[in-house]
């Protein structure tokens, strides 16, 4: 079987180093061929980002900067209307093929608000999921509290501790992997931008060089 290939969907308002921190461990980990960045263009579970689409591709592209592991995807983020990670990952599917292995990534605070996505049930069919547990959010275990009913039902049946696993069959399975604890959120970055101060050291220089440049997040009031 082919090496698997890893997917990260975000809005990326701005890429830093928490994206990609997680896109590289988890690439070593489950020895993956190719981690693909797809930015979203209108993300359907929250706010419009507050930079353009272009402006969100181009700091993707700067923050890669030419990681042979890293690809970047850009089927989602021209689209008028929300794109769903379903319909995205249809797409991946038609074009690779039935047996491709495919590793949906999402932090664990993604993976929380799973049962809320659109057909998400059909994610397993299509994909494995990959939850990189991150800082400051409970672990997802079988035992965890936060979980709904339907979405532990799922985790029963298809959790594997074994990156391994993930070359056995192209979708179904879902793995929790440990990564470096980076507290870093967009949503703190931008806040630091708004309130005057620097982020520099929580994302790429290039990314605040090009933030710079084009004055984005000022105005963000803290969101
Ligand atoms: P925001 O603060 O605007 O909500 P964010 O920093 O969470 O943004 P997203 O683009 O929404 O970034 O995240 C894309 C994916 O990366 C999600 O699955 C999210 O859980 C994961 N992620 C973001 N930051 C980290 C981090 N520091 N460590 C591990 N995973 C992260």
């Amino acid at each position: 079987m082919t090496s698997p290939i890893g997917i990260l969907g975000g809005t990326f308002d701005p890429l830093h180093f928490g994206h990609l921190r997680l896109a590289q461990e988890l690439a070593e980990g489950l020895v993956l061929g190719e981690v693909r960045f797809i930015p979203a263009g209108l993300p359907a579970h929250r706010a419009p980002p507050f930079a353009s689409p272009q402006q969100r591709l181009e700091m993707v592209h700067l923050g890669m900067d030419g990681n042979p592991l890293f690809s970047l995807d850009e089927r989602e983020i021209f689209k008028p209307a929300p794109s769903y990670t379903v319909e995205t990952l249809l797409d991946l599917r038609r074009e690779r093929g039935a047996m491709q292995p495919l590793c949906l990534f999402m932090g664990a605070d993604a993976f929380l608000g799973l049962a809320t996505w659109h057909r998400w049930r059909e994610l397993f069919d299509l994909a494995h999921l990959v939850v990189a547990q991150r800082p400051g959010v409970a672990g997802i275990t079988r035992a965890a509290a936060t979980l709904p009913a339907e979405l532990l039902d799922e985790l029963d049946r298809r959790l594997v501790n074994e990156p391994e696993a993930m070359r056995d069959a192209p979708s179904g399975a879902i793995l929790v992997h440990p990564v470096t604890a980076l507290d870093i959120s967009a949503t703190q970055i931008r806040r630091e931008l708004a309130a005057g101060r620097s982020p520099r050291y929580l994302l790429p220089d290039a990314v605040l060089d090009y933030i710079r440049t084009n004055g984005l997040y000022k105005d963000t009031y803290g969101t």
